[in-house]
């Protein structure tokens, strides 16, 4: 069993993308951006961002030892739901505020070992696909095959508008836009494990893929690579 790291920036659709081809070949699916989101969620409940956005590092930092993430499978939706501390909040992580917290939660270096760790020991295996920003780059470096998709602005934010339509949640779509943008901004420029393509990543640009398509690109991929 190989290790499959799909990178690429927000709302492109990695997500759909890595949980169908999990499922296809009998994979793990692991969704990093939900392990940075619970420490996001987890510090805005624990009041350590103030209301300009400042973080406390250090109590942050001292706290890291308590954010345990874990995925567990749910039955209803057939997908895994995200579980910090044993509590499932699948939903609390995909809100706007958590997604205006994130990226600077996740520029910390010491909130980036702390996941890396936890990452790693969830892959040490094999057998799984996990999608983020640097998994390709600075997880699992050794990883057989990964992919980099990307699609315009515009495409992603449209997609990410409609999905919290879908859910009930309140979206305005320039607020969307604006929020992948400053998410791609800071993600690409961090110090520690940016937002990059991997030498040896093949490009996916998507953005007049439909699911179906870049499933069956997805697959092909796979398929030359282990058959
Ligand atoms: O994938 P998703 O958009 O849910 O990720 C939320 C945020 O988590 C990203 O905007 C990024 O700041 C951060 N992230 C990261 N490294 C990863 C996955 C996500 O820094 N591997």
């Amino acid at each position: 069993m190989i290790t499959i790291a799909i990178d690429g920036h927000s709302s492109c659709g990695k997500s759909t993308m890595a949980k169908d081809l999990a499922r296809e070949i009998g994979y793990i699916y692991i969704d990093s951006g939900a392990m940075y989101r619970c420490c996001a969620l987890f510090a805005l409940e624990h009041g350590l961002i103030a209301a300009d956005g400042t973080i406390d590092t250090a109590a942050l930092e001292a706290l890291m030892p308590e954010i345990q993430v874990s995925f567990r499978l749910n039955a209803e939706t057939g997908r895994p739901d995200t579980y910090l501390n044993g509590e499932n909040v699948e939903q609390r992580i995909r809100t706007m505020e958590v997604s205006s917290h994130v990226s600077p939660i996740a520029a910390l270096p010491f909130v980036r070992a702390a996941m890396t760790a936890q990452q790693q020991a969830m892959g040490r295996e094999g057998g799984i696909v996990m999608d983020g920003r640097d998994i390709g780059t600075a997880v699992f470096p050794d990883a057989e095959l990964k992919i980099f998709v990307t699609a315009s602005d515009e495409i992603r934010a449209q997609r990410r508008y409609d999905e919290l339509v879908a859910k009930g949640q309140p979206a305005d779509f320039q607020e969307v836009l604006d929020n992948l943008r400053e998410r791609d901004r800071i993600d690409s420029t961090r110090e520690v494990a940016p937002l990059r393509q991997a030498p040896d990543a093949l490009v996916l640009d998507n953005s007049h893929l439909t699911i179906e398509e870049q499933k069956q690109w997805l697959l092909e991929q796979y398929f030359k690579l282990t058959h």
